[in-house]
């Protein structure tokens, strides 16, 4: 028993997911549809875990189910070795279209988490230090008062994140958040994701991020491990380690490592998504 709760590494998993699967049932009648199945999967303490597939593979389903939005059909998901019921403060989720409140300012967008932090409200003095600690962290000094619509996409994600890390989560779960942003402005905040991952940290002072993404550069130039997934259903092809050295600049790029780690995901990609083509047409 002791050894299949231990992560590979021999450490308690910070994520843990075992047998998992996901059957969405129309609610309008119509045949139930397995999204997900068979995944087990252990993200480690302190981990930049990326998950990249085809398109319908499951990716978000997967990561709803950690975040608690949506309840696996089968299988386990634990956190810290407690099974998820739920959303709880111990995540944080940033999606792809910011979910900032549009009335809001910058500073009231970030300040919500702590702000409503039921259990224990926080005193004024305490809420401000954290809020502006993020502020700065994302590099928003001086935006602070200005509503969402006046900010560029680029600050809004950073505004999402702060917001996300207000609330000190330990886990922090982002499903594409740099997909609707310009290709300069994601190479910057890709940097600074990592900065605020806590990078230069020693590994038992970073969060656990969980990140999906359709780039497979992106994913690479993150990720401690990335997980590749097969659709229809979705289930875990391989999970590749990234053995490239930190902390990363885009100079990281121009390494002939770094070039085949992105064609062998790519390869193994391109085979589930053209696997999955060849089904459909079968299906026809
Ligand atoms: P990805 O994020 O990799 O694109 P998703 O998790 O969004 O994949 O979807 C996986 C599969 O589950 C797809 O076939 C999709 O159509 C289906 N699916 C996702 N969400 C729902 C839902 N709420 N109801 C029914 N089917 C869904």
């Amino acid at each position: 028993m002791e050894s299949t709760l231990r992560g590979e590494t021999g450490e308690a998993p910070k994520i843990r997911l075992r047998d998992v699967s996901k059957t969405y049932v129309p609610s309008r009648g119509g045949a139930p549809s397995l999204a997900v199945s068979d995944i087990s999967l252990d993200v480690r303490p302190g981990e930049f875990l990326c998950i990249v597939g085809p398109s319908g593979s499951g990716k978000s389903t997967i990561m709803n189910m950690i975040a608690g939005l949506t309840d696996p059909s089968g299988g386990l998901i634990e956190i810290d070795g407690r099974p998820v019921a739920g959303p709880g403060r111990d995540r944080g989720v940033v999606f792809q279209d910011y979910a900032l409140f549009p009335w809001k300012t910058v500073r009231e967008n970030i300040e919500f988490g702590p702000r409503y932090r039921t259990e224990s409200a926080l005193p004024a003095t305490e809420r401000n230090r954290i809020v502006d600690h993020y502020i700065r962290l994302v590099g928003l000094a001086g935006a602070e008062n200005k509503y969402p619509h006046e900010l560029s996409g680029g600050m809004r994600q950073r505004c999402a994140f702060a917001r996300a890390l207000a609330n000190e989560p330990a886990v922090l779960l982002m499903d594409e958040p740099f997909a609707a942003l310009d290709a300069q402005t994601r190479l910057v905040l890709q940097e600074e994701l990592l900065r605020i991952w806590g990078e230069n940290l020693p590994r038992g002072e970073r969060r656990t991020v969980v990140f999906i993404t359709h780039g497979i550069d992106e994913a690479v130039f993150l990720a401690d491990r990335v997980v590749v997934l097969d659709n229809h259903p979705g289930t875990i092809r391989t999970i590749l380690d990234i053995d490239l050295p930190r902390p990363r600049t885009q100079q990281v790029r121009k390494l002939p490592r770094f070039q085949q780690l992105a064609d062998d995901i790519w390869s193994l990609v391109r085979a589930a998504a053209y696997a999955a083509t060849l089904e459909a047409a079968a299906g026809q």
